[in-house]
């Protein structure tokens, strides 16, 4: 889980053996936190014997969306980024699952806050991967800390000086014995979760913030609200959330690559419903991992398989 198994990077146009990927000290990015990122999920199929990676190509095009935000311009298409990925998992041979981490970066080494016209660097690693938020049920607490606002940083962006903010919102949660944090707006509106997008069911509906809340525009959140429409014929609303309604609410989980369905079970020292995971987080989860190891025919387009 430490990354320890890991053989190989792509590394600025070549693969390479991990540990010749390095960068300097002086890197822009390192100093400056001028990079962006994309966290992908492949997960192992017994059925397929076989990895298929979840919903690669739309990971693609949000990290191009982000180096757009940044002036960065990769040498790659999100076609190629895919191929370049499939190959790499390939070379590795995992058989289980795994996160695969690409990294666009500001790889100049000039002192100076200008970003454009800087060099670029592009970099894959993939390492196994296992739970992300340990526990089938989450107790979480609204954060000290407020979500970074657009007019300041782009929430809608990976980029990797922002994640600061979901650090220390992180941190906080957890060294106050909670598993995670919820972020407010600065105007005190729910946002999302450390890194992770925030759902809440009330009467039967689906409510997420809407993406003018400075959320990151999360894939898995798009893929619960299809599935929520599409499968389970549930009502979904992107509307604002009220600090006070998560503390009302019927259910409440999180979505993201990482985290993938984490049902919330308490905020703020408030259970939640009876105080055990909701039936329709139950459903939308089970769901979830049929469709990401490959089991639900409708949805085999978002899965591209590694061939051995
Ligand atoms: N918000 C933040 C801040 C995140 O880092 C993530 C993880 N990428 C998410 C939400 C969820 O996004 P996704 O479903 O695309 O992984």
């Amino acid at each position: 889980m430490n990354g320890e198994e890991t053989r190989f990077a792509f590394f600025n146009g070549t693969f390479v053996p991990i540990e010749e990927a390095k960068i300097s000290v002086r890197t822009h990015a390192f100093n400056y936190g001028t990079g962006c990122f994309e966290g992908i999920r492949a997960y192992w199929s017994d059925e397929d014997e076989r990895l298929l990676i979840f919903r690669l190509l739309d990971h693609y095009q949000r990290l191009l969306r982000s180096c757009r935000l940044l002036h960065i311009s990769l040498p790659h298409a999100a076609e190629e980024l895919c191929e370049i990925t499939v190959e790499l998992l390939r070379r590795e041979g995992f058989q289980q699952d795994c996160y695969v981490r690409p990294l666009a970066y500001k790889s100049s080494k000039a002192i100076g806050l200008l970003i454009h016209e800087l060099e670029d660097g592009f970099c894959i690693f993939a390492v196994p991967f296992g739970k992300y938020i340990e526990g089938e049920e989450a107790s979480v607490a609204v954060s000290s800390w407020r979500r970074i606002e657009d007019s300041a940083l782009p929430a809608r962006g990976k980029l990797t000086g922002a994640y600061v903010n979901s650090s220390l919102a992180k941190s906080e949660a957890v060294l106050n014995g909670f598993d995670e944090a919820i972020v407010l707006t600065q105007d005190g509106y729910a946002s999302e979760g450390s890194s992770e997008n925030l759902f809440m069911i009330r009467d039967g509906a689906l409510i997420t913030p809407p993406v003018t809340d400075n959320i990151l525009e999360g894939i898995t959140r798009d893929t619960v609200i299809q599935l929520a429409e599409q499968a389970l014929g549930l009502t979904v609303l992107q509307r604002r959330i009220n600090r006070t309604e998560l503390y009302i609410a019927d259910e409440l989980f999180f979505s993201g690559t990482a985290a993938e369905v984490s049902p919330i079970i308490k905020v703020d020292h408030r259970p939640l419903g009876d105080g055990r995971i909701g039936p329709i987080t139950s459903q939308l989860k089970a769901l979830y991992f049929d469709v990401v190891r490959g089991r639900k025919e409708a949805y085999r387009h978002w899965c591209t398989p590694v061939e051995a």
